[in-house]
């Protein structure tokens, strides 16, 4: 659309007059079109790309969550061992009770004595280790509910974003189809020779036309020479195709776009100055 407004903005401005010779009218429509085409066969290889990325993610954040569950099931193990463990050692100071009851000398006594207090030592380094191992579930708590989340936002993702994949997809492949039906009835209304040099400069370049404003190429951003500036703003439709020294893009002129930017650039230099008033 963009190069038919520039085509209505040069027919308003010059009525009865077109700076820009008839191909290059319509080679700026195919520019549009094939500049639009391109973005949607990009877009048709970037989604599927952008859907796989995501379930991608979806499987790190449920192997992060499925590696805090598994910490968090090892602690458990951890603590119903030292449990049993504590288990045994107050069976261990029951007996030791028992022996001490039992017992016939004062050394019988002190060395069931010193059994007790070494189980008591052992259940006191478990219930320590107890302690700790609940401190790091806790902190395993939190990176749970964290992974959950994570989980659950990364699904809400996926399934959104496969949704609006499809959906554009489907969308693009109609704007695409009618694009191709709009440029295989453009072509062959184009001259055999500037269609074949739009069509080599486009496979190199990306695009084949340019606009020039305030006397630079906006594809390249290159300066046009003075003479050659004033070439493209005077010239006959009749006349050859310009291309940009620099670039080898076809260049064109809109006046409508170009007058007023020219108007608020806000120095001009002395020389350019007294050329235009020379000119004038
Ligand atoms: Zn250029």
């Amino acid at each position: 659309m963009g190069g038919l407004s520039v085509l209505l903005a040069l027919r308003r401005v010059w009525p009865g007059r077109s700076s820009v010779h008839p191909d290059l009218e319509k080679l700026i429509v195919l520019q549009t079109h094939d500049v639009e085409a391109k973005r949607l066969r990009d877009e048709l290889v970037a989604l599927p790309k952008l859907v796989a990325g995501l379930e991608t993610k979806l499987k790190a954040v449920e192997g992060q969550r499925a590696f805090v569950l598994d910490l968090i099931a090892k602690e458990e193990a951890l603590r119903r061992r030292l449990e049993s463990d504590v288990k045994d050692q107050q069976m261990k100071i029951e007996k030791g009770r028992k022996k001490i009851d039992q017992a016939t000398t004062t050394a019988m006594v002190t060395a069931f004595e010193h059994e007790i207090a070494f189980a008591q030592g052992e259940i006191g380094k478990r219930e320590d280790s107890e302690l700790e191992s609940m401190e790091r579930s806790e902190a395993l708590e939190a990176q749970r509910s964290l992974a959950d989340e994570a989980l659950a936002t990364a699904k809400e993702t996926l399934a959104r974003e496969r949704v609006r994949a499809a959906d554009t997809v489907a969308a693009d492949k109609v704007l695409l189809a009618g694009l191709e039906e709009k440029r295989a009835a453009l072509r062959p209304q184009v001259g055999e020779t500037a269609l074949s040099n739009y069509d080599r400069i486009a496979k190199g370049k990306g695009t084949a036309i340019s606009e020039g404003i305030n006397q630079k190429c906006t594809a390249c951003q290159m300066m046009v020479r003075p003479q050659r500036w004033n070439d493209l703003r005077d010239r006959d439709h009749d006349d050859e195709m310009m291309t940009c020294e620099s670039c080898g893009r076809l260049l064109y002129y809109d006046p409508a776009r170009d007058a007023p930017q020219k108007k608020t650039v806000p120095v001009e230099s002395i020389g350019a100055s007294i050329i235009r008033s020379l000119r004038s």
